[in-house]
């Protein structure tokens, strides 16, 4: 018997209870029944980012970007692979730092691409500038 964790659903938002064992297994929404994790980042605007560092119990991977910046659509790629290996011990997110200027104000964001880890509503760690598949994966996981 384990406590159970707390999951946000990429798609609609609703804080879904599971047994930590069942977490492996995925499982789908109890609301909208999607599927709880799809190996995709999921896009944040502010409010969303406040409801999936508020209320999940995961850890929360957010790359911070712009449409503008070369580094961070060659690393687009690799972020999202990496998210089908972190997954599901850590939900992957993008920020949109043109659109959210505010959370972008927020954490201080001074270049991009900035990965940057919350836990437990905090941040835990970020790292500066481009990196790969493999890269990536193995910075979150030693921060977990
Ligand atoms: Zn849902």
């Amino acid at each position: 018997m384990s406590n159970p964790i707390h999951v946000v659903c990429p798609h609609c938002d609703a804080v879904n209870r599971l047994p930590a064992e069942r977490l492996v297994e995925g499982g789908h929404c109890g609301q909208c029944h999607r599927p709880l994790f799809d190996g995709r980042p999921i896009a944040l605007n502010q409010a969303r980012f406040d409801r999936h560092t508020a209320r999940s119990d995961l850890p929360l991977v957010v790359d911070f970007w712009a449409s503008w910046c070369g580094p961070c659509q060659m690393m687009a790629p690799a972020f999202e692979a990496a998210a089908g290996q972190l997954e599901p011990r850590a939900r992957l997110a993008k920020v949109n730092t043109e659109e959210e200027q505010g959370l972008a104000m927020r954490f201080g964001i001074r270049s991009i691409p900035t990965i940057a880890i919350f836990a437990g509503g905090q941040e835990r760690a970020r790292q500066a500038g481009a990196m790969d598949t493999n890269g990536i994966v193995r910075w979150v996981t030693s921060q977990l």
